[in-house]
């Protein structure tokens, strides 16, 4: 079976998923989207308003500055994979639980052994807890992590740049050092 069709079948059942309770609020669940050949993964937390009536991964104010730090360092949206540690949205938006995350990490593992990446950007600190660890997101960021063969590249989730200036400032430099790993 092709990466893509194993893709396909697996984003299936994400859409059908009833396996945490997200499934009885959420519109849409939002399974990511991207090439199943991407060499760049992109992890965020959960989907929000504009991505739950959607059924795609980042496509609100946030998503629209992840494309523009995407497209800085010289790639686009079309051939990277972008989705989230939850793929069902949680109710006004709050923290993820622990049961949620676990519930659902299975599908993110998925992904990630489909599409095989050579970098997962872990973005905020739900999806760095989530894959490696209780990092502390001031000294996460911009760092690389390697575990289980995988590299992992941990920087700040886009809706805190878009509020906070030193935040996108910090990302956009975060983004530069992982541009330099892709070359
Ligand atoms: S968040 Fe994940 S585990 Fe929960 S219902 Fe959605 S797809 Fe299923």
């Amino acid at each position: 079976m092709t990466r893509n069709k194993q893709l396909e079948d697996l984003h299936e059942v994400i859409r059908n998923c009833t396996l945490c309770p997200l499934h009885e609020t959420r519109i849409n669940a939002v399974p990511g989207e991207g090439p199943a050949t991407s060499r760049v993964m992109f992890v965020g937390e959960a989907p929000g308003a504009r991505e739950d009536e959607s059924g795609r991964p980042f496509v609100g104010k946030s998503g629209e500055l992840l494309t523009s730090m995407i497209q800085e360092i010289g790639l686009s949206r079309e051939t990277v994979f972008i989705t989230s540690i939850l793929k069902s949205r949680p109710p006004k938006n709050r923290t993820p639980t622990q049961f949620e995350i676990s519930a659902c990490r299975p599908y993110l593992e998925r992904q990630i052994e489909i599409i095989n990446p050579k970098v997962v950007v872990l973005l905020g600190g739900v999806a760095i807890s989530s894959l490696v660890g209780p990092w502390k997101l001031s000294e996460a960021h911009g760092r690389f992590y390697e575990t289980d063969n995988r590299t992992y590249f941990m920087t700040y989730h886009p809706a805190a740049a878009l509020r906070i200036p030193k935040v996108k400032k910090s990302m956009q430099e975060d983004f530069q050092i992982l541009s330099q790993e892709l070359v």
